[in-house]
Formats: C-alpha cells, structure tokens, sequence
C-alpha cells in the first residue's frame, strides 16, 4: 500500500488523479490523506469524486472515503476493464480531468473503450475541449493509440451541462521525442461567447490583435450554439510543423474582456519567444504519458508547480528517472527513462 500526503507539491487534485490513473495502471493500491489540501475548498469537490468514481468503475475497485469533502481516500484496483462508460460530473466540475483520470488505464486495456463525459468540457485550470482535440490528442495518437473526442454540447461554468464523446482504441505507447517546435504554419485565435453579448468576443479579438498583430484572417468570433448557461473563452492555437499548442482564458463576471486577452496574449508571446515546443501546461500532461510509455523527450519552459508534482507522484508508482536541465532562463530540456 503506497501512503501518499496529498498537500505535498502543488496540493492539488492532480496528485489524486495521477495517483487513481497510476494505480488502475500498475495495479498498486494507494492511500492517500490530506487530499487537495493546498486548496481553498479542501477535499474531493464533485470533479474529484467523479473521477474517483470513475476509475473505481474501471478497475472495479475496492475504495472507501469516497464522499464529498473527504480528505482521505484509499484505493485498491482489482481488475481492469475496457467497456462502454459514462461518467457524469453533475456540476460544472471538469470532465476533461475526469477523462484524463481512466485514460491511460483504458490506454493499457485489452479491448476498445467509448466514453461519454458531462459536466464542464471548458473550466479555467483544466484542459479545455480545444486544448485536449488539439494539442494532447493528436501527440498521444502520434505514440500509438488511437483516442478520438468528439463534443456534444460546450459546458461552462455555473451551468456545467457540457457533453463529449471519447473512442479509445489502446496500441501500446511508444517514446515520443519532441525537442523541435518547426517553423510555424497556421495561427488560430478564436472568442466565443454563449449567451452573452457578442460585443465581449469583438473586444476580446480587438485587445488581443493589437498585442499579437495576427492577420485578419487568422482572428475569429463566434456564438457557441448549444451551451446550457453562459460561457465565454478565448483560444489560441499555434501550429507549428511538430506540434501544436492551444493557450486559453475564460471570461467571467468582474473581469473585463480586455484581461481575458492580454492573458492569452501573454502566454502565447512566452510560448513563441521560448521556442519551446511544449507549453506550461502540456508539459506536465505529457510527462505522464512519456512515463508510461517509459521513455521519451522534449522541451519546455521552466518547470511550474504542476510539473515537479507530477514527477513526484509518478515516482510512487513507476520506475522512471526523469532528469530536467534547464538550457537557457526559458527552456527546459526533459528527458524520461524507464
Ligand atoms: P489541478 O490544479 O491540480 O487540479 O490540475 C489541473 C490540471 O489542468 C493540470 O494538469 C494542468 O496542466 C491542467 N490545466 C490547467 N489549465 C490548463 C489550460 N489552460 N490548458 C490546458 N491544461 C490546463
């Protein structure tokens, strides 16, 4: 039994999620106390249960403290199982994170899986819809597996309501090797709003063009048809010849559209100025996979918060070595060895 303290690191759901996704994997059972206790609302929220939930479907698994607020959990998988799943967040709680909980146990499953999510597909501090169709998917695929989302319907927060569909059909995960971001070929910049004024996207394109000076036809607004509850998020794609990465901020109330674009705006330029193929975010997303894939390499910008937990909470469950030096002020060079 691995005994985890999930206030270490970053504190967050992230430790919980890594841990359920690497446990389903290896089959080690984990107990973990002070769950996501480096965080405002401590303990499992809706998103968390959920995801707890679900991998105790997927590998039919022995757990106890699975309720709202828990702050303890253990977690004993017994046998792994591809299937038809559908797994509800019933909040605006993430269901990208959920997805992200069972995937690399269905990744080593014995037979094809298809998933239905709901809840939030496009939640500030999780993987947008866009980011995962985008920029995890297509490097997963380019491993081996062939794993295909396709939305239903978005769902933002309050309202939640957001639907997707995952096909998972597992190969086994080949080293991925990305140290090259390429010259790139395409630039995306994308406002969309869900009932809310249209006027919020234009001004959104507006402050972030005149800080990115993209071509006309790069931008674009759009009203999301088929939300449940108002949303609205500004997304960046740059694709480049070897990959492609999606930056993204989220309008609220109290913020004003010209904040939602200069965020975006800003991590785009430090992406494009690092020369890094891999942003902040995929970075610690695609450490998990390189470790279960047992190899693999690329670079990124300095490690954040999410990054080093994540290499901490896969050292309790895998034999990988992950060595990170840093090149230059903005660029890390990750190399992972099974
Ligand atoms: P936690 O904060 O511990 O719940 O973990 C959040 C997870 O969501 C991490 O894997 C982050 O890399 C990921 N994440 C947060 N914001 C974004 C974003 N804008 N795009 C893609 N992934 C994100």
């Amino acid at each position: 039994m691995v005994r985890i303290d999930g206030s270490k690191g970053e504190g967050g759901g992230q430790v919980l999620r890594t841990s359920l996704a690497l446990s389903l994997v290896t089959g080690t059972p984990f107990t973990m106390t002070n769950v996501r206790a480096g965080r405002a609302k401590p303990g499992l929220l809706r998103q968390h249960l959920t995801a707890l939930k679900a991998a105790e479907a997927v590998g039919a698994a022995e757990v106890s403290g699975a309720e709202l607020g828990s702050k303890e959990v253990t977690f004993r998988p017994r046998a792994l199982a591809a299937g038809n799943y559908h797994f509800a967040v019933g909040s605006a709680g993430s269901a990208t994170l959920v997805f992200q909980t069972v995937l690399p146990a269905l990744l080593m499953a014995s037979a094809s899986s298809t998933l239905m999510l709901e809840g939030g597909t496009h939640n500030p501090a999780a993987p947008p819809f866009d980011f995962l169709t985008k920029a995890y998917l297509p490097l997963l695929r380019r491993m081996g597996p062939s794993v295909e989302a396709t939305l239903e319907r978005p769902g933002f927060f309050p309202a939640g309501g957001g639907k997707f569909r995952v096909d998972v059909r597992p190969a086994p995960l080949a080293p991925l090797t990305l140290l090259e971001r390429g010259r790139v070929v395409r630039r995306d910049l994308k406002a969309s709003v869900a009932m809310i004024p249209f006027d919020v996207a234009k001004r959104e394109m507006d402050r972030a063009n005149a800080l990115l000076k993209w071509r006309p036809d790069e931008v674009r607004s759009e009203e999301l048809k088929r939300s449940t509850g108002p949303g609205n998020v500004l997304v960046a794609e740059v694709e480049s010849e070897h990959v492609t990465e999606v930056f993204t901020s989220f309008g609220e109330r109290g913020k004003p559209a010209e904040t939602v674009a200069e965020e975006v705006a800003s991590e785009v330029k430090r992406y494009l100025d690092a020369e890094v193929p891999v942003g902040e975010h995929l970075c610690d997303q695609l450490l998990l996979l390189l470790a279960l894939a047992k190899g693999g390499t690329f670079r990124t910008l300095p490690f954040d918060g999410h990054a080093q937990t994540q290499v901490d909470t896969m050292a309790h469950f895998l034999d990988v070595k992950v060595d990170v030096r840093q090149v230059s002020r903005e660029v890390c060079e990750v190399e992972v060895r099974g």
